[in-house]
């Protein structure tokens, strides 16, 4: 894949005695997020270093595809494909955005609230 140094989604994906697997491709690594904010936190990345949806290019619909793929294959895993589930993806630090490998989170087991803060 392509990485970045300094990148600690890249480190994971390098290594993945780094964090709790939840769920893997050949495009895409599910993991469990190290400050959860919900029962259920996980993290889905690409294997590929993007900072976010901005970088996104027509020759990476797979991984994005994936992305999909992975956060469907996560939900029924842990059976809350019923009760329900919300998809996150922050881009850029006014949104929320931390760590610059696009991710997109899996966040279950409570109630969530609309608008997000
Ligand atoms: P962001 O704020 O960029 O949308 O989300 C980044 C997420 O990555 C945060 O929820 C944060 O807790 C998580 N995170 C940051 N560093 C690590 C790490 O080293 N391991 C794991 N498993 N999660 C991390
Ligand atoms: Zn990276």
């Amino acid at each position: 894949m392509s990485e970045k140094k300094s990148c600690i989604f890249c480190e994971i994906i390098n290594d993945k005695n780094k964090a709790r697997i939840a769920y893997e491709d050949e495009h895409t690594l599910a993991f469990y997020d190290i400050n959860p904010v919900a029962l259920i936190h996980i993290v889905i990345v690409p294997k590929i270093h993007l900072a976010n949806v901005n970088e996104l290019e027509d020759s990476n619909i797979d991984f994005v595809a994936s992305m999909f793929t992975a956060a469907k294959n996560v939900a029924f895993t842990l059976k809350v494909n019923s009760s329900g589930y919300r998809l996150v993806i922050n881009n850029q630090s006014s949104a929320g955005q931390t760590v610059f490998h696009l991710h997109m989170h899996f966040l279950a087991g409570r109630d969530f609230f609309w608008p997000p803060g």
